[in-house]
C-alpha cells in the first residue's frame, strides 16, 4: 500500500504554486518546515496571513502600504518634482532597496481612461515637473510609453525613461542585441 502523507503533499503543492518554484524545490520547502524546523515554519505561516491580512495598496500611487497611503506619498521630504512610473508595485522596492532615487512613483495598471485620469490628478496634484518611465524595455513598454506620453502632452510636464545599456558585470557577449545597440545609442563621455 501506498504511503499516505496527504497533509504533506498538500504542503508541497502549494509550495509548488509559487513563482519559480519546481516539484524539487517545492519538497525542500515543505520538508523542511513541517520536520526540519518547524519554528521557523511556524513563523513563515503566522507572517503570511499577517501580510494578506495587512497589506494592501496605496490609493494614491499603488505601491504597497498598510495604510490607506503609502508612506512615500504622505513623506513631506520626498522630491515632488518628480514622478517614476513602474509596471509593479515591486518594482518600487526595488528602486528604493537602491537608494538611487528621492521622488514619488506611480504603478501602472493598464491602458484605460480611469489610469490616465488618476495619473494626470497625481501629477497636477503634485505638481511634477519629470515623469520617469522605469519599464522593463521592450516593444510592448515602449508602446505603452507613447500612448501615456500621448496623453499627457497637453501638461506641463518633461517625460524621460530609465537609461538601457550593459548591466555591470556581465560580459558583452552575455548581453541581448537590444540592450547593446541601446548601450551604444546612449554612451557618454568618459
Ligand atoms: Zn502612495
Amino acid at each position: 500500500m501506498k504511503n499516505k502523507i496527504n497533509k504533506f503533499e498538500e504542503l508541497v503543492a502549494s509550495f509548488q504554486k509559487l513563482p519559480g518554484v519546481g516539484k524539487k524545490s517545492a519538497l525542500k520547502f515543505a520538508y523542511h518546515v513541517s520536520l526540519v524546523d518547524s519554528f521557523s515554519g511556524l513563523n513563515l505561516a503566522h507572517n503570511i496571513e499577517d501580510a494578506i491580512s495587512s497589506i494592501k495598496r496605496c490609493s494614491k500611487c499603488g505601491a504597497l502600504s498598510e495604510n490607506e497611503i503609502c508612506d512615500i506619498c504622505i513623506d513631506e521630504n520626498r522630491d515632488k518634482d518628480i514622478l517614476c512610473i513602474v509596471e509593479n508595485p515591486k518594482d518600487i522596492l526595488i528602486l528604493e532597496e537602491s537608494g538611487s532615487y528621492e521622488g514619488l512613483y506611480f504603478v501602472f495598471d493598464d491602458i484605460s481612461e480611469e489610469f490616465i485620469q488618476k495619473l494626470q490628478d497625481f501629477i497636477l496634484y503634485n505638481k511634477t515637473k519629470e515623469v520617469i518611465f522605469a519599464f522593463t524595455p521592450s516593444i510592448n513598454s515602449d508602446g505603452v510609453i507613447l500612448y501615456i506620453e500621448d496623453k499627457l502632452k497637453h501638461l506641463d510636464v518633461n517625460l524621460t525613461k530609465i537609461a538601457q545599456g550593459v548591466p555591470t558585470g556581465v560580459s558583452l557577449d552575455n548581453i541581448d542585441i537590444i540592450s547593446l545597440n541601446n548601450a551604444i545609442k546612449y554612451r557618454i563621455k568618459v
